[in-house]
């Protein structure tokens, strides 16, 4: 984002905000981007939710700065590795959101859902690429009727929009993987989406109302 936007945007910049985007840019953690986050923030803003769930927490960015735009919410998050489960932890003590902002060591995809809330206003997706419909499929029934699904990475640094031109055969498997779960969801007629170029490509997704 230009300055002149930077300097007018209001965000939370806390001593611990700023520590761990330090931290990101140091060891290169994927957190969410400037961007990205204003608009998390408008949404929340916007949305007043009362339970927010995160799939992929690293270590704990956006989940504290949400908790810490929003005194209201509840923030669950879910993150596998055991480093950045440890890092996450510490900063939510560290930012003073320990009961707010909770999270849970394990893969999404393997998660007992008794362990949380069986109903949440917003879901942040943004952990493996690769299992992004997995993870719609999961946690998507625990999303109120007019809550957001919001996912990341959906255009996977720009490759998905070069797939042709790429020729390690992995990463042009990864890349499929995201550009099969955008058409699916684009196609989905139980939910409305919406894709943005924000960041890395962001997506705002909203049940259809029967
Ligand atoms: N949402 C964070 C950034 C997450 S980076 C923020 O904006 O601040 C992606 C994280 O997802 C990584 O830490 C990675 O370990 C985690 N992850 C990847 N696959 C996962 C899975 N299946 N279950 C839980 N976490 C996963
Ligand atoms: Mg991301």
């Amino acid at each position: 984002m230009n300055n002149y936007f930077s300097s007018l945007n209001q965000l939370p910049k806390t001593r611990v905000i700023k520590e761990m985007s330090r931290y990101a840019q140091q060891n290169k953690i994927p957190i969410l981007c400037e961007q990205g986050l204003i608009l998390m923030l408008q949404l929340v803003n916007i949305k007043k939710p009362k339970r927010f769930l995160e799939i992929g927490t690293a270590i704990g960015f956006t989940a504290i700065n949400v908790a810490l735009f929003d005194d209201e919410v509840i923030v669950d998050t879910i993150e596998k590795n055991q480093e950045m489960f440890q890092l996450a932890q510490k900063n939510i003590i560290d930012a003073k959101l320990k009961g707010r902002v909770n999270v849970f060591l394990g893969d999404a995809l393997e998660f007992d859902l008794k362990q949380i809330n069986n109903q949440y206003d917003m879901i942040f997706i943004d952990a493996a690429k690769a299992q992004y419909i997995n993870f719609f499929e999961k946690f998507a029934p625990l999303l109120n009727n007019d809550g957001l699904i919001i996912a990341d990475n959906l255009l996977f640094h720009g490759l998905v929009t070069q797939s042709t031109t790429i020729e390690n055969k992995n990463l042009k498997k990864l890349v499929e993987k995201v550009k099969n779960y955008n058409s699916w969801l684009a196609k989905n007629r139980n939910f409305q989406t919406f894709f943005l170029e924000i960041g890395d490509g962001m997506a705002i997704t909203q049940r259809v109302k029967k």
